[in-house]
């Protein structure tokens, strides 16, 4: 469970985060939508510790992810984590991209983690590209290899950072479909995304964004079709 606690942030004098608290239970599947600069982004580093935050707290199965004796590398094992941007190494094949934290995370054998990188490639539908180099794959094949890095760490949880907006329209499908295909199996994710076939179809619950504040969350039905704030009914309106 990943519990968010009246969290702030700001950069600077710039307040990013007021007052943020969510709880997403195991097996849950919560899409992020809002705005540019709502701090979308902001909250998912802050739930891997990639961010301080100012005030509050976050809790991922009871480990306050910020306090000082909490170690971040064995927590952040437990959280993958998908960028908009892709970040293959260039030199290295899909299956070592794949192989690499397991080994040297983990400290797993070779053999292992190919296992595992194998049947994950698998999962995605990248099984015939493991000698292949990440720059002879299309973007939405590039996506699935960094999903697929993900899992090779047997993470719990996954945040999704709008991992579509930087593919062509035509490849957006494929990374939604995994994305669908980890949520079916039970992975708890929150997807921040601009996709909203995805977030009203997908999610269990939707969390609407508005400059650093959470004005609006509910089950798709509720935000898509009764939402009961006007700045939620006013995004909706100008991403349709
Ligand atoms: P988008 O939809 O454009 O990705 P977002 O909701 O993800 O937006 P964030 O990236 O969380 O927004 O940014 C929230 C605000 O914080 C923005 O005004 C941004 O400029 C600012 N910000 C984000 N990261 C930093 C940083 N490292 N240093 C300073 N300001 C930052
Ligand atoms: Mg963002």
């Amino acid at each position: 469970m990943i519990e968010i606690e009246n969290v702030h942030k700001s950069f600077g004098a710039l307040e990013v985060l007021k007052g943020i608290n969510l709880t997403v239970d195991k097996g849950e599947v919560v899409s992020v939508i809002g705005g540019s600069g709502s701090g979308k982004s902001t909250l998912l580093t802050c739930i891997n510790g990639l961010e301080p935050i100012d005030s509050g707290r976050i809790l991922v199965d009871g480990t306050e992810v910020h306090a000082k004796t909490t170690d971040l590398n064995l927590l952040r094992r437990k959280i993958g984590i998908v960028f908009q941007q892709f970040n293959a190494f260039p030199h290295l094949t899909v299956l070592e991209n794949v192989t690499l934290a397991p080994r040297k995370v983990k400290g797993m054998s070779r053999r292992d983690a190919e296992e595992i990188a194998v049947q994950q490639l698998s999962h995605v539908g990248l099984a015939d590209k493991l000698k292949v180099y990440p720059n002879r794959l299309s973007g939405g094949q590039q996506q699935r290899m960094a999903i697929a890095r993900a899992l090779a760490m047997s993470p719990d949880y996954m945040l999704f950072d709008e991992v579509t907006s930087a593919l062509d329209p035509q490849l957006v499908g494929e990374v939604l479909d995994t994305l669908k295909m980890l949520a079916d199996d039970g992975m708890t994710m929150i997807c921040v995304t601009h996709e909203m076939r995805f977030a009203r179809d997908v999610s269990n619950r939707v969390a609407f964004f508005h400059k650093g504040v959470m004005a609006e969350i509910g089950p798709p039905e509720q935000i898509f079709g009764d939402a009961q704030h006007e700045e939620t009914r006013n995004f909706l309106s100008s991403v349709r």
